[in-house]
Parts: structure tokens; C-alpha cells; sequence
């Protein structure tokens, strides 16, 4: 009798070379043996991902989305069919599927496409015959019959969106590092590992920067209740479980310090100052599809006033070019962009009982002599905009100023 349904997602690091891959196999076929019945997602080998990107470049630096997915999504197809190969070795039955054969169906987004359903009874079929199936993460097909993806780093949401579907027992993300950390385990040697963090906590880190997780992954997860596990492919240790509620919740109110370089900033000086200007500027870029994160308003002086907002660094071009066009109805002296800043955000479900943890991060900034540009909170984050150049220091100066609330050591 089967014991549990469980799906594994490797990460590219974890696929990267012919011995990675056989430790992957060696990990799947453990979980095969023990009785399980498993789904195991892959994402491209190594820096497959980024290579292709820069090899499309050389072609034609506009290349259409739709061919970008197209090559794009061969990566995944790459990392799955050698996993196969190397079960096979092991003498496993074993399939490998794309995401269309896995049926993946996803809206026409190409680029950052978004899943509507899983249509799974191609993998329920292949888990009756006693096979492992391998999928490739990261892509699905559109309406079209086109080949889309999932945005970067989409391979976590691919399985967790299988997860769901099948109603698995337990979703497994293998990665390189342990588990979820009170930050960039790269950047904070010092920083402690999470045993578990609630499904809220860890979609505000993810969306504020911290890699480990994709974010809608962990929107998913908590929407269809997925038991999650963040997990190294390497050390075999226990990871980090990702849940509704955990213990010791009043134990530490706040999760973790993150980053996010991949931001940029706007700022009309001079814009008249009558009513109804914010609203044309948002609803403008809101049209073009440009998702703005913080927002600043300078008190007026006299007639004019200026509004200073962050975009996705993507975003930035199309940005300025959209408010340029329409300096008609929105009248303003010039638009400053920068791209050299980053995000820096301390992340706790408890903050809001916690009165000073604001004034305790601008302290911790303050004595590093940081400057801060922006600041935008909520009941469960504060962010700052730091020069980019400072921000992993930034991220070092905070984790020491919360040092004991984040690693429990009361
Ligand atoms: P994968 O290729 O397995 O998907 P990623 O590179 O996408 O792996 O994510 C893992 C990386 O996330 C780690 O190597 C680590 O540097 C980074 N990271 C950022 N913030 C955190 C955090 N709070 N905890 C753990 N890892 C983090
Ligand atoms: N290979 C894709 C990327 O590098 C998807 C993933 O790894 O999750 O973004
Ligand atoms: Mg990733």
C-alpha cells in the first residue's frame, strides 16, 4: 500500500552537473523505495537560464516573448530528461514529462505567465503504473497551444500548483541552503535557521527579496494549504516547515531581514499641485500594467509638489516613457530615475505588538551611517530604500541589531 504522495522540486544547483543529478536520483528513488509515491518538479542545470537569455541577446536583443519562452523552457526539458536517464540507471521505473504532457495550462502571459489549472490525470495515470514522475518546472502552455512560463525562479510555484492538485501529503523545495534563514545565509553567516514559518511570514520575505522561496509558490501553498518543507540537497539535515500556524508563536515577532536589488525609483519634481493628480498618475501606470510598490509625496510647496514611487527595475522604461508621453494632462518640471538603490525589509508576524522596531532599524542604519530614501510599513513589515551599495551591509547592521529576537537567544 502506498504510504504517501509526496513532490520534490530540485532547484538548479542542485541538478547542475552529471554527479548532482545522480545525488537527485539517489534522493527521488529513496523516497520511491520507502513506499511513497512521487512527483519530482526540476528546474534548468546551473545558470541554463541566464545562458539562454544571453544567447537570445546575440541574436536579437527584442526578441518576442513568446520565442523567449520557447527557448526558455528547453532548460527544464534538459535537467528532466538526464534525471530520468539516471533513475533509469538505478533501475527505477521512471517518466519524464514537459509541462504541457503534465498539463499545465496557464493564461497567454508569456514571460511571467500565471497557472489556471493542473489537468493531472497524465500524471495520476503514471503514479498508477508504480512510475516516479519527473516534471519540468517552470512552464506550462497557454490557450494558444503556446509553450509559457513562469517568470523566474516559477519552478517552485510548478510544484506546489502539482502539490495541489494531487492533493499531496508533502511538497518538499531542495535547494542549497538548509532551510529559510532569519536572512541570506550568503550575506549573515550568523543568521539561524527557521525550524517553521507561517505561510504569512514567508510570503512577505519572499515578495521583499529573499530568493529561497518564489513567492507565488507560497500563495498557493497557503491558499490550497500545501504542507510545505524548504530543504537542502546536499547536507540531509531537516529544513524548514512553512505553515498556517506555528508553535512559539509568541516566542519572536519578527522572522527575518531581506533584500531586494531589483527595484528602481521615480521622482516627478515640480508637479502642479491640484487634486486628482495622483489618481492620473497610478491609474496611467496602472493601464500600462505597472505594478508600484512604494509611494512618497512631498508636502506641497507653494503651487507645485513632487511624488516619488519604486517600480520593478523592468518596469523602470516603460515607466518614464508612459509619463513623458503624457506631460499634457499630467504637467510636472522633470522625472528623476534611478536604478541604483535596493530595498531592505525586516519581516514579523508580531510587529504590530511590538512598538519600536522601526526606530530600532533606523538606529542600526544611523550608527552604519546608511542613508534612507524611503520608508513604507505595515502590520508586518518595515522597508527602507538604501543606496545600493549599502544595502548588504544594511541587511548585516539590522540582523545584529535584532540578533536576539531573531536567533532566540533571550
Ligand atoms: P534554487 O535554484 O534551488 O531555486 P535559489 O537560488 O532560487 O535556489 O534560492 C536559494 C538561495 O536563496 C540561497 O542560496 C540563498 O542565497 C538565497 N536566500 C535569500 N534569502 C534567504 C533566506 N532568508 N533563507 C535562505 N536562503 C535565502
Ligand atoms: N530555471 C528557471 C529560472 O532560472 C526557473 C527556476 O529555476 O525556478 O528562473
Ligand atoms: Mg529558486
Amino acid at each position: 500500500m502506498r504510504m504517501a504522495l509526496i513532490v520534490q522540486k530540485f532547484g538548479g544547483s542542485s541538478v547542475a552537473d552529471a554527479e548532482r543529478i545522480r545525488n537527485v536520483a539517489r534522493i527521488i528513488t529513496g523516497t520511491y523505495w520507502a513506499g511513497n509515491d512521487v512527483v519530482a518538479v526540476l528546474s534548468a542545470q546551473g545558470d541554463t537560464t541566464d545562458d539562454l537569455i544571453e544567447k537570445a541577446a546575440e541574436i536579437n536583443p527584442h526578441a518576442s516573448k513568446r520565442e523567449m519562452d520557447m527557448l526558455l523552457s528547453t532548460g527544464e526539458q534538459v535537467s528532466c530528461a538526464l534525471c530520468a536517464m539516471a533513475i533509469e540507471a538505478l533501475d527505477c521505473p521512471v517518466v519524464s514529462l514537459t509541462g504541457w504532457q503534465a498539463g499545465f495550462r496557464t493564461n497567454s502571459g508569456y514571460g511571467n505567465a500565471r497557472i489556471k489549472r493542473v489537468k493531472a490525470d497524465r500524471i495520476r495515470t503514471e503514479l498508477d503504473k508504480k512510475r516516479i514522475v519527473i516534471v519540468t518546472g517552470f512552464q506550462g502552455i497557454n490557450k494558444y497551444e503556446d509553450i509559457t512560463t513562469l517568470g523566474r525562479g516559477g519552478s517552485d510555484t510548478s510544484a506546489v500548483a502539482i502539490a495541489a492538485a494531487l492533493h499531496a501529503d508533502l511538497c518538499q523545495i531542495y535547494t542549497d541552503v538548509d532551510g529559510v534563514y532569519t536572512a541570506d545565509p550568503r550575506l549573515v553567516p550568523n543568521a539561524r535557521k527557521l525550524d517553521e514559518i507561517t505561510y504569512d511570514e514567508m510570503l512577505e520575505l519572499a515578495s521583499l527579496g529573499a530568493q529561497v522561496l518564489h513567492n507565488r509558490s507560497v500563495e498557493m501553498a497557503k491558499r490550497y494549504n500545501v504542507n510545505l518543507e524548504v530543504l537542502s540537497s546536499f547536507s540531509g539535515k531537516p529544513g524548514t516547515k512553512v505553515k498556517e500556524v506555528v508553535k512559539n508563536m509568541e516566542k519572536s515577532y519578527i522572522s527575518g531581514v531581506a533584500k531586494d536589488k531589483n527595484i528602481a525609483r521615480l521622482a516627478l519634481v515640480g508637479l502642479e499641485n491640484s487634486p486628482g493628480i495622483a489618481y492620473k498618475i497610478f491609474s496611467l501606470l496602472a493601464k500600462n500594467n505597472v505594478n508600484v510598490d512604494i509611494i512618497l509625496q512631498s508636502i506641497g510647496r507653494s503651487d507645485t509638489k513632487d511624488i516619488s514611487f519604486t517600480v520593478a527595475k523592468s518596469d523602470m522604461d516603460l515607466a518614464r516613457k508612459v509619463l513623458e508621453e503624457n506631460r499634457d494632462s499630467i504637467r510636472f518640471d522633470r522625472i528623476d530615475v534611478s536604478d541604483n538603490i535596493a530595498k531592505v525589509s525586516i519581516v514579523g508576524a508580531g510587529m504590530v505588538n511590538n512598538p519600536g522596531v522601526a526606530a530600532r532599524m533606523f538606529e542600526a542604519l544611523f550608527n552604519a551611517g546608511i542613508n534612507i530614501n524611503m520608508i513604507s510599513t505595515s502590520e508586518i513589515k518595515v522597508s527602507v530604500l538604501v543606496h545600493i551599495d549599502d544595502a548588504d551591509r544594511a541587511v548585516r547592521v539590522i540582523h545584529d541589531r535584532f540578533y536576539d529576537e531573531l536567533t532566540g537567544e533571550q
